[in-house]
């Protein structure tokens, strides 16, 4: 038998697992060698070879045999995983031609399953394969599947990557071929758990020194760059014929380098921005990297967790559709309702600290607000600008990613830029009404996304810094003499206070889809606390739900999962009719709502649709459904 097994976390379709051969278990991510192994390499190898590369359980090919009559399986140790054999022409078949390779490994497997389980085998895919093959692996009762490298990381490499992302959840997936070190981080976060580095002998046999983003011809005697790893100590002295020794330990350093790096990054949430950061290794990763983002954009984001590191770095164009950047682009456009009673719209710029409101800019803007608006302040919907963000409403500004992403904030923004916060901007202003009026306090490039959007802006548009800067004392006098001025032309007086209902009812829209605020926060709800501290929402007596505010987020009582049980959205179904424990495994759970990504508050039914916990999502939907080991849910509360 063998197995995969995903462990807990996320960034993008990475993930952490256990594949286990035998008695032996390997964590992943992992690379594997044909020339060494360790506890993060394993042996590959040739199937028949005398004398096998490791003691340990390790991934053998079988050869490809033109007449299938004449197969005979060569002698195989227990626990040794399999990879079928392909057809030789394998890199210039077509499409149609690949059925013939899976057929081919089909006829394989059912000659060899009588002495291999097929759990041990790896089926190879062609790069041309049909997506719908991919999907329909199961049939082979294989938990492997191998995609080849061609190292050019053209139309082939992404043609790996894409049918990757259609493979079964459950399965292990290994990268073969030529990868070069720098392409690692986008495996790993693609959803690789092994990787070939048979690359560094390839590179060390041309004399060549592999780099995390390039390579080097070494010749003895010659000028070379400083390296400090113990192998490169030798290279001073070194003779010809220890060359290619030395330039090997070398090479496979740099692989162990990056991998561990990866496997760090995505500890800490910052694999995405390790791949981003790879993009300047040449053109051709450059492109890659972009082709990926934007063909494979459903695939990764499923997969990215809606809550993340203290500080996002978001720097470049690659962030600009970075997934949980346009996730929340997303949501704010499709989720969030204008409140009702916002005569004045005042479009403010960002701050490099956050949350906003935390940062001095923020402050004296609010102090001007409560001076002109004096006790009125909920009647101004705040809009901050931002990139690439597009804008972020006052309410959500301490929902990841908005209260965390961190960038260069010079205030030179490219046209991408501009035209993203322009779009935003004209989305989110159709959803007030024509006769709010829009007060533009901003400057330099957060005015040219005003500009931009001007013509499409039904609103009346009133701009507050005719020169200078937006927190200038001649900018902050033009604000409030604006807001006094609407204040009276608008006829703006008394009414209730409702900046917690707004926080907490914006804050229910973007996490549960629009509508749940009006549900969770009825007219007749009481709320307590303070604007982003604590608020608690009660109705009918019952607490319904708490606004966190250290990730701006709501956390759900059970009684507010009954409120929202009906919006068929963010929810678990259980085999079993109650819940026992912390936790919610995989293997218990019978369906689950596809929209789920970790991190995500769910609200747990069983057979009957009665809510018997609420709590938050390790796992996406899909992965709850098609798992079986693994925790999906933290329970919160639950049905005692
Ligand atoms: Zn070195």
């Amino acid at each position: 038998m063998a197995e995969f097994r995903i462990g807990r976390g996320h960034d993008g379709p990475a993930r952490v697992g256990e594949y286990i051969l035998g008695s032996t278990t390997y964590a992943t991510p992992l690379l594997t060698s044909s020339f060494t192994s360790s506890d993060s390499i394993i042996a590959y190898g040739a199937m028949g070879r005398d004398e096998p590369l490791s003691e340990k359980p390790m991934l053998v090919s079988l050869p490809f045999v033109s007449q299938l009559d004449e197969f005979s399986l060569p002698k195989i140790r227990d626990n040794d995983s399999v990879i079928l054999p392909s057809l030789i022409s394998l890199a210039t078949i077509s499409p149609d031609a690949s059925e013939l390779v899976f057929a081919y490994q089909q006829e394989v497997l059912s000659r060899i399953t009588p002495s291999i389980d097929p759990s041990r085998t790896i089926i190879r895919i062609p790069s041309v394969a049909k997506p719908e093959s991919i999907v329909n692996l199961t049939e082979f009762g294989s938990h492997g599947a191998a995609f080849s490298f061609d190292g050019q990381l053209g139309p082939r490499d992404f043609g790996a990557i894409n049918l990757r992302s259609h493979l079964p959840l459950f399965m292990m997936t290994l990268a073969v071929g030529r990868i070069e070190p720098g392409l690692i981080p986008l495996l790993h976060y693609t959803g690789f758990d092994i990787i070939d580095i048979g690359h560094s002998q390839e590179a060390a046999a041309n004399g060549v020194r592999l780099w995390k983003n390039g390579a080097e011809k070494i010749e003895i005697g010659g000028g070379y760059r400083f390296c400090s790893c113990p192998a490169c100590a030798k290279l001073d002295t070194a003779k010809q014929e220890d060359l290619l020794n030395i330039l090997l330990e070398h090479n496979l350093n740099i692989y162990k380098t990056i991998i561990s790096e990866s496997k760090e990054a995505m500890r800490s949430g910052r694999l995405r921005w390790l791949v981003e950061s790879t993009t300047h290794n040449s053109p051709a990763h450059a492109s890659l990297v972009r082709l990926v983002n934007r063909e494979l954009y459903p695939f990764i984001e499923e997969f990215s967790p809606t809550t993340g590191p203290d500080a996002l770095p978001v720097i470049g164009s690659e962030s600009y559709n970075a997934p949980v950047v346009r996730r929340f682009r997303d949501y704010v456009a499709s989720r969030y309702s204008a409140p009702d009673n916002k005569p004045i719209i005042l479009l403010l710029p960002c701050s490099a600290r956050k949350p906003y409101s935390d940062s001095k800019s923020h402050k004296r803007f609010t102090a001007v607000i409560e001076s002109a608006m004096s006790g009125m302040e909920s009647r101004v919907a705040q809009v901050i600008l931002t990139s690439p963000l597009g804008l972020v409403p006052r309410e959500l500004e301490r929902i990841y990613p908005a209260g965390q992403y961190d960038i260069p904030v010079t205030g030179d923004w490219d046209t991408e830029e501009i035209a993203i916060g322009a779009n935003a901007l004209v989305t989110h202003l159709k959803k007030f009404s024509n006769s709010s009026v829009v007060i533009a306090h901003v400057s330099g490039g957060y005015l040219d996304i005003v500009r931009a959007a001007e013509s499409k802006i039904e609103q009346s548009l009133i701009y507050t810094t005719p020169e200078g800067r937006a927190t200038s004392r001649e900018s902050l006098d033009a604000l409030e003499e604006s807001l006094l001025e609407l204040k009276e032309i608008l006829s703006i007086s008394g009414g209730p206070r409702t900046e917690l209902e707004g926080i907490v009812s914006a804050t229910a829209d973007y996490q549960f889809g629009k509508g749940a605020g009006k549900v969770l926060v009825p007219e007749h709800a009481k709320l307590k606390g303070k604007p982003y501290r604590l608020i608690l929402c009660t109705v009918d007596g019952e607490q319904v739900c708490s606004y966190v505010a250290e990730s701006g987020t709501l956390s759900l009582t059970l009684a507010g999962g009954r409120l929202l049980a009906p919006f068929k959205r963010y929810w678990v179904r259980l085999e079993a009719p109650n819940v026992k424990g912390g936790s919610i495994f995989a293997v218990g759970v019978q369906e689950a709502d596809y929209m789920i990504r970790p991190g995500d508050e769910v609200i747990v039914i069983n057979g009957s649709d009665d809510v018997i916990a609420v709590g938050r999502s390790e796992m996406s939907g899909r992965e709850m459904c098609e798992l079986n080991r693994g925790r999906a849910v933290t329970i919160r509360h639950k049905k005692e």
